[in-house]
C-alpha cells in the first residue's frame, strides 16, 4: 500500500491518500476539509477513488466527508455506529470549532471489530478502539505493517477523553488489546503530528509505555 498525508483543517489533521499500485485504485481516510487540495492529489497521483473510510466522527477528521462523497460518487464507509450521535451533531461541531457550516449525514455502511475492506488488491482490517470516542475505528494494512490511528494514540501521547461519551478505560484498553497486538514494527500514522511505531510507544510513550501499566 502507498500512502500519502494531506494535512487538512486548521486542527492540521492528518488526512492519508491511500493506494493499491498495481490497479490505482485508492481511498481516502478522514477528510476533515480542503477538499479541493485532497482532489487534486488524487489527480496528480492519477488513482481512481473508490470509497471514503472515516475513523471516528470529529469534525477535523469528517467535515469534509460529504462533499468528496458528492463531487465523486462514492462511498462513506465507517466509523462504527457508536459515533452516529457526533455525525448527526456535525452542525454543532462545526459552530463549536469554528468551521464552515457543515451538515449533518449518514455513512452508507458503518463498521464493526474485524471487518474487511479491499483497496485494489490491497486488503484492510478493521479495529473498534473506543476510548477518544465509542465509535473509534483503525485501519490495519498488514501487509505493508501501517495501521491509521485516527486519535486513538499519538508519538508521545494518546487521544483526549474529555468528550461526551469518552473514557479513559476503554482508551487504554483499545491501545493494549487492539493496538499492541499488532506488533512493535508497525508503523502508525495518527490523526495529528509524526508518526511512530507501536514499538517505539510501548517504550517511550508517557501514558501507555509498558512499564508504567505493569
Ligand atoms: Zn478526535
Ligand atoms: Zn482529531
Amino acid at each position: 500500500m502507498k500512502y500519502v498525508t494531506i494535512p487538512v483543517t486548521p486542527f492540521q489533521q492528518n488526512c492519508s491518500l491511500i493506494w493499491c499500485e498495481a490497479t490505482k485504485e485508492a481511498a481516502v481516510i478522514d477528510p476533515g476539509g480542503n477538499v479541493e487540495r485532497i482532489i487534486e492529489r488524487i489527480e496528480k497521483e492519477q488513482l481512481t477513488l473508490t470509497m471514503i473510510l472515516l475513523t471516528h466522527g470529529h469534525i477535523d477528521h469528517v467535515g469534509g466527508a460529504k462533499a468528496l462523497a458528492d463531487l465523486t460518487g462514492v462511498d462513506i464507509i465507517g466509523p462504527h455506529k457508536d459515533d452516529e450521535f457526533w455525525l448527526e451533531n456535525l452542525p454543532k461541531q462545526s459552530q463549536n470549532f469554528g468551521f464552515a457550516a457543515t451538515e449533518a449525514f449518514v455513512p452508507h455502511r458503518y463498521l464493526e471489530q474485524d471487518d474487511l475492506l479491499h483497496v485494489g488488491h490491497q486488503q484492510l482490517k478493521v479495529l473498534h478502539c473506543p476510548g477518544h470516542t465509542p465509535g473509534h475505528v483503525v485501519f490495519h494494512h498488514q501487509a505493508s505493517q501501517l495501521a491509521w490511528v485516527g486519535d486513538v494514540i499519538f508519538r508521545g501521547s494518546i487521544g483526549r477523553t474529555d468528550f461526551p461519551g469518552s473514557s479513559h478505560a476503554d482508551l487504554i484498553a483499545s491501545i493494549t488489546q487492539r493496538l499492541w497486538p499488532l506488533g512493535n514494527d508497525v508503523t502508525f500514522v495518527p490523526g495529528h503530528g509524526p508518526i511512530s511505531t507501536v514499538g517505539e510507544e510501548r517504550k517511550h510513550n508517557p501514558f501507555v509505555a509498558d512499564q508504567l501499566l505493569d
